[in-house]
């Protein structure tokens, strides 16, 4: 995971710092300078994409950094049916990241497109329409196809890497040629990229009624089939599944470059044969997955895929840290649903079982108010205090044991731990992450819990021994960076849980809306008032895409923080890999989990 190239020490603004003014000749204009930078760092916070007539709820963020605040806002429609009202702002009693004014107007349904003004201040444009999010498909799509490897991409890049690659142990050439570039460099890593197909294939599964303009089933197979190309040439003859290609020989970045094409020259990248259990896992899941979606239009492609899945399975462990244990339950999950065998059903139990052994149920480290998060350790529910008790981290996959835990339910729905699997969701998400989206205005869910202060900065004290940061930690360790990932992965487990209740006649409305406002934070809902993803809202920063340059529907890594954990964001074209990088996963969960929610509510 340790996958970055720090690019010298990038200075960033945190938001609401004034851009240092340049020397100017003559009397200074002072009006004009707080112009631009109120325009640089606006304290409107709003979704640029708009907003669904009666799904999710439309809240508006103001920072209050001017005293008094500003008391009202006003919302005009700026097509041609002249409309408008002006309404109170309210001070938000949630003060983490900033005191913070909101105004919540929910109960406009009627359709059209309009701006908010708060002081002089105006906000980007934004639609209130049914597809306000769905609109973005295809473009989001469209971003994989900009970073295929192995085949010429028209605009983009001509043939590239048809030398791929030779094994880092022994030297020898493997064709390793196809996959997708990951990110905004050359590099080609299994875990993100594997996680580009998997949220495909549940993109087509949740656009089962597709609408007009939607990505078709065939562009989608089309897509994942050429990621799977390379994928399957991972699989070592034991069936387990290499770790990389081209991601560099001892954590550098000299893999990652142009080639000359040509097998046996100097310039060849390598192929890192380390075998994950979280890798095979991913690989199986795929498989699963795609033996599904191609068993009508190609079933001999169908079967081979489904046996590169099933020897995975059976070649691994399928033990490990919670991470492993999560992945390897969805695994059983697709295969299971691809062949109906007991064998899958039982090792989903067994793992079911695990996964809810690592979850705190009882309140640990001297504090009564949060439970419900994943720890690192099989008898979290029996050890609520202890020295050596280790929450669950993980900037990508945060939501995954919860995930898992829902998948299972979904697929083993009359197994007799089902209750609890879905109980353990409901945990986690009413007794940790919604209690902690309430201690900000954006609703923003932190990036983790600690225990005390673990390195030299700030972690927000919570109760006890427990605190949190919103960003990671910038002293920990060389690599951190930008939340999206975090917020996409949540998004999607909110989003899952709505589906879930909402099939159940219950209602999911909540956490319907709680996933919303992670997608927005993304796409505008922040403190910079900046778009993350190329190509769509405003304000966007220059992705550090140092080979390709822009890519419609490619999303940064997003806002992160400095050591006093406020945010922060390169907006002044330093090429910031930590904020600005293009990543494989955050494209992957946007996909994923706007498609879930279209689905859903
Ligand atoms: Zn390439």
């Amino acid at each position: 995971m340790n996958r970055r190239n720090f690019l010298g020490t990038l200075a960033t603004l945190p938001a609401g710092m004034a851009v240092p003014a340049l020397a100017q000749e003559g009397p200074p204009v002072v009006e004009p300078v707080e112009k631009e930078t109120a325009r640089r760092t606006p304290t409107i916070a709003l979704n640029h994409m708009g907003f669904r007539p009666r799904s999710g709820r439309k809240v508006l963020v103001v920072r209050a950094t001017v005293s008094p605040p500003p008391s009202h806002y006003t919302l005009r429609d700026i097509g041609s049916e002249p409309f408008h009202f002006t309404r109170p702002l309210k001070l938000s009693p949630s003060s983490d990241l900033g005191p913070c004014l909101t105004a919540d107007f929910t109960d406009l349904e009627r359709l059209g497109m309009y701006q908010i003004t708060v002081g002089e201040e105006h906000s980007v444009p934004f639609f209130i329409r049914e597809d306000a999010w769905r609109r973005t498909l295809p473009t989001v799509v469209g971003y994989y196809r900009w970073q295929r490897c192995g085949v010429a991409v028209p605009g983009v890049h001509p043939v590239c890497h048809l030398d791929d690659a030779r094994r880092r142990d022994n030297g020898e050439h493997v064709d390793e040629v196809g996959g997708w570039h990951d990110a905004g460099d050359l590099r080609k890593w299994m875990d993100p990229t594997l996680l580009n197909a998997i949220a495909l294939l549940n993109l087509d599964r949740n656009l089962a009624a597709r609408q007009p303009g939607d990505p078709s089933t065939e562009q989608i197979l089309e897509e994942v089939r050429h990621g799977n190309l390379y994928f399957l040439k991972m699989q070592d003859t034991d069936g387990r599944v290499w770790h990389d290609t081209a991601g560099g020989i001892n954590g550098d970045n000299s893999d990652n470059h142009w080639t000359d094409n040509i097998i046996g020259t100097p310039d060849d990248r390598y192929i890192n044969t380390k075998k994950l259990e979280h890798i095979s896992a991913m690989f199986s899941t795929l498989q699963g997955l795609v033996s599904q979606a191609y068993r009508a239009p190609d079933p001999a492609y169908a079967a081979r895929c489904l046996a590169a899945g099933e020897r995975a399975w059976q070649a691994n462990a399928r033990t490990g840290a919670t991470l492993d244990l999560a992945w390897w339950a969805l695994a059983d999950c697709e295969l299971h649903r691809a062949t109906g065998k007991t064998a899958y059903r039982h090792d989903a139990l067994r793992l079911g079982k695990q996964l809810l052994a690592r979850q705190n149920v009882a309140f640990a480290a001297g504090q009564k108010e949060v439970r419900g998060y994943w720890t690192e350790s099989p008898s979290a529910s029996t050890a609520p205090s202890s020295s050596h008790f280790v929450p669950y981290f993980n900037v990508v996959y945060p939501a995954l044991p919860a995930m898992a835990l829902l998948n299972l339910y979904e697929t083993f729905p009359t197994a007799a731990d089902a209750p609890k699997w879905k109980a353990a969701v409901r945990r986690h998400l009413d007794e940790y992450v919604l209690p902690m989206s309430e201690r900000n205005a954006f609703r923003l869910i932190p990036s983790g819990l600690y225990l005390g202060q673990p390195t030299p900065e700030t972690y927000r004290p919570l109760a006890g021994e427990l605190t949190y940061r919103y960003f990671m930690p910038v002293r920990k360790q060389f690599w951190w960076q930008g939340i999206n990932s975090h917020l996409g992965s949540y998004a999607l487990l909110l989003g899952e849980f709505a589906r879930v209740l909402n099939g159940e006649n219950g209602s999911g409305t909540v956490y319907a809306d709680l996933a919303y406002r992670q997608l927005e934070w993304i796409m505008g809902a922040n403190p910079f008032g900046a778009c993350l993803m190329t190509a769509q809202g405003m304000r966007n920063p220059f992705p550090h895409s140092r080979f390709v340059g822009l890519i419609p529907g490619g999303i940064m890594n997003g806002i992160a923080g400095n050591e006093k954990d406020e945010p922060i964001l390169d907006q002044e074209f330093l090429i910031d890999w930590r904020t600005c990088e293009y990543w494989s996963p955050h494209v992957a969960y946007y996909l994923w989990s706007v498609s879930t929610l279209e689905s859903s509510v």
